[in-house]
């Protein structure tokens, strides 16, 4: 097949292999020697299992000054740790114990083989694609929900020793980091994201070449190169063009995530799927199972047909499609049409050729109809998801509410009459990865109650009940107490500026101290700055509000982040009038505005939180998983019941706001949720917090907290959704 010539490809990578000096990045080595009882850092480091395996005190003793200005990225913090700090180190003798027990206990556990499942195997493993992966902070390479949710995924699929390879790409500015001007104005800056300081390995073929794949695009070749991220036992590939062998424009492909126009974002899911499909062969994987989390990859579908009709030439392209299906799966994410990608047809057709589309044994107006909700509409442009649900044998959304939703959303593609219950699109919770997610001080209690391996009990619903309500009331008390403090001093530490600008605005203080209160009720709400997410509903009754937060005796204190898409003017406006709240009241000094929301600043707010907020509009949160990681942490979810909420809220778990099902009037919906958002505030959940005993406990609210971690913890772990993925799903 022309479009994939080797020789091409060969010339190609020598020249690659000869110019090094022209890529963006340098190639570095530590400008230092190791101690010898210390080797270790360095391996601990080319694995984010350290992230969630008890790693990060490790890189923190080593140098806490540095670990935080280095952004907690040990290969960034082993590049410029001094000298004499690793000598110091490595003469103390309990520390040099904890490295090299670290040490084991990943050989250990990388050591292990990975147990087979159904269809899901060593020789034949599934394959995740997804167009950005949180893994931690230190690769920033996502955007929000999206990217954490599958990089908890390939932390489960890694604890579960489930055969599985994952491919995205590597976007050289990543996401854009936020930054709040004295106004109170959201501005944007993006970064460059260094492999030489970032825990990624170039992909090299035996004979130490790089392995470099091309697509065709704009009618030109495009080559790609991929980069290794190891995530416990599950290797991740990142693709990345950006190579000089491509030209200028070509090697910005992977430039931005999410940031570029509709041709960027066509080609940049040509390099995803195609590429990703290429990249796998190239290493010798031959997947059983093709996981497509949201419709973005779906063009891999294109991809393998390609290849089953190259291997068959008298097969038809139903043929062809018949074979796809076997392998793939589909995840979509997104209630509303809008929010999935649909490319105008005269786009498309830039960036796929009339050969290309031959070779699929197709007419453009056939290859056009595959990505429409209607074939024989011609106005519709090409849709990812219709594509994707076309060309898999399953489809699901995030819960089972966003599953019923999905239903009603894509009904319209199949025969007319069929009924919601009868379209094939079913559901998967959404969960997060525990040992991720849970307070370092709250695992310690769980390893002194249930021992070193908790996480593996918690897959057990009821011995999980068990082993929480017999850890005594102050234990977790104290401990919550704990990081509410560790929170504050966060915040305190993140808020603190010399320039204030001539505004207050409750972002920034010259003066932290008196800044929030650890005795007071907090409340967190952090999310991305969506008209659905309803930023605004808690400021409907703004007088409403501040008496809650003024109030002498049982005052409320608010903790915000969150980041406005770019071009989203009403968000940036929304943002701004909450930064300049001031009416002679407390609020500059019990509400915070944490900048640049990311997976850090996601684990102090849900780690040390009283209450976890979420008001969106029904029924558009498709799951939400900020509240599960609250929930596990103790934290009151007190929200809308949409997403994974419907499933979550028992009644005495945490706290609901308004009704299950609500009428069209979505000023009346407002209304309504707003009026019942502060009248739970007022009536259930100040005088729960603050009512003790008398030994100083708030045993009622103690109680939800307990019931909580113990309902919650399980039931929306990454353990049971990758579970069922594998067992529901994959098989
Ligand atoms: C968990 C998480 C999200 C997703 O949370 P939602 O509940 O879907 O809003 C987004 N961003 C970050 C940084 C997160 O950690």
């Amino acid at each position: 097949m022309k479009e994939f010539s080797t020789e091409a490809l060969e010339t190609m990578q020598s020249a690659v292999s000869l110019q090094p000096e022209q890529s963006f990045r340098a190639n570095f080595d530590y400008p230092k020697k190791f101690p010898d009882n210390l080797q270790a850092l360095e391996t601990i480091a080319w694995n984010y299992y350290w992230s969630w395996a008890g790693g990060t005190d490790i890189f923190r003793e080593l140098d806490p000054t540095l670990w935080e200005k280095c952004e907690q990225n040990p290969r960034l913090l082993l590049k410029n740790v001094e000298e004499i700090r690793l000598w110091q180190r490595s003469l103390d003798a309990d520390y040099v114990a904890k490295v090299n027990r670290f040490a084991l206990k990943m050989e250990r556990y990388l050591g292990q083989e990975p147990q087979p499942s159904g269809r899901v195997t060593n020789e034949n493993p599934a394959a995740y694609f997804c167009a950005e992966f949180g893994v931690h902070n230190s690769l920033p390479n996502y955007s929000g929900g999206l990217g954490i949710l599958a990089g908890d995924h390939l932390k489960s699929a890694s604890d579960l020793n489930v055969p599985l390879v994952a491919i995205g790409l590597l976007y050289r500015y990543g996401y854009f980091r936020q930054k709040i001007a004295h106004d109170g104005w959201q501005e944007e800056r993006y970064y460059d994201n260094f492999d030489t300081e970032l825990a990624l390995k170039p992909v090299m073929g035996e004979r130490g070449e790089r392995v470099l794949i091309s697509v065709k695009i704009r009618g030109r070749r495009v080559f790609a190169q991929g980069w290794l991220a190891e995530v416990g036992r599950i290797k991740l590939y990142l693709l990345d063009t950006n190579l000089p062998v491509n030209n200028e424009v070509d090697r910005l492909i992977t430039g931005h995530l999410y940031g570029g126009d509709t041709e960027t974002r066509i080609v940049q899911e040509k390099i995803l799927g195609m590429g990703g499909v290429r990249f796998l062969r190239k290493l010798n994987y031959a997947p059983s199972v093709f996981h497509l989390n949201e419709g973005h990859s779906a063009f891999l579908t294109l991809e393998l047909a390609r290849e089953y009709l190259e291997a068959n030439p008298e097969a038809t392209f139903e043929e062809a499609v018949a074979n796809v299906r076997e392998q793939c799966v589909f995840t979509t994410h997104t209630p509303v049409e809008a929010g999935n990608d649909v490319f105008p047809i005269g786009t498309l057709c830039g960036c796929f050729s009339t050969d290309y589309i031959e070779s699929l044994k197709l007419t453009p107006e056939q290859f056009f109809a595959l990505g429409r909700t209607n074939p024989d509409d011609e106005n519709e442009g090409f849709g990812m998801t219709p594509l994707a649900l076309r060309m898999a044998r399953s489809a699901n959304g995030v819960s089972e509410k966003h599953g019923e939703v999905s239903r009603d959303l894509w009904l319209k593609m199949f025969p007319e009459g069929t009924k919601n219950e009868d379209v094939p699109i079913t559901h998967i919770t959404n969960g997060v990865h525990a040992p991720t997610w849970i307070a370092p001080t709250l695992k310690d209690i769980y390893e002194k109650h249930i021992g070193e391996n908790w996480f593996e009990t918690l897959r057990d619903g009821e011995a999980w009940r068990a082993a929480v309500e017999r850890i005594p009331d102050a234990e977790i008390w104290n401990a919550h107490c704990r990081l509410k403090e560790l929170l504050i001093a966060f915040i305190r530490y993140k808020t603190l500026v010399h320039d204030t600008g001539s505004h207050n605005t409750i972002n920034e203080h010259s003066d932290t101290r008196q800044l929030f209160d650890p005795k007071l009720l907090t409340i967190g709400f952090a999310r991305r700055v969506a008209a659905y997410k309803r930023w605004n509903l808690l400021m409907t009754d703004l007088e409403r509000l501040l008496r809650l937060v003024d109030n002498s005796e049982h005052p409320v204190q608010f903790v915000f982040a969150g980041k406005a898409h770019p071009q989203d003017r009403v968000g940036k406006q929304l943002l701004q009038n909450l930064m300049r709240i001031n009416h002679n009241s407390n609020w500059q000094n019990r509400a915070v505005f944490v900048e640049d929301y990311d997976q850090e600043v996601a684990r102090y707010l849900v780690q040390g939180v009283d209450v976890w907020m979420n008001v969106p509009r029904r029924p558009l949160e498709a799951s939400g998983t900020s509240g599960q990681k609250s929930a596990m942490n103790g934290g009151l979810n007190f929200s809308i019941l949409d997403g994974w909420w419907i499933e979550g809220y028992n009644g005495t778990n945490g706290f609901s706001i308004g009704e299950l099902n609500v009428g069209d009037d979505q000023a009346e919906i407002d209304f309504e949720d707003a009026e019942s958002l502060y009248s739970v505030l007022e009536k259930e959940i100040v005088p729960d917090y603050y009512t003790k005993n008398e030994d100083g406990l708030p045993v009622n609210w103690i109680r939800r907290m307990k019931n909580a971690l113990v309902t919650l913890t399980p039931q929306f772990s990454s353990d049971r959704m990758v579970r069922d993925y594998l067992e529901k799903i994959y098989c």
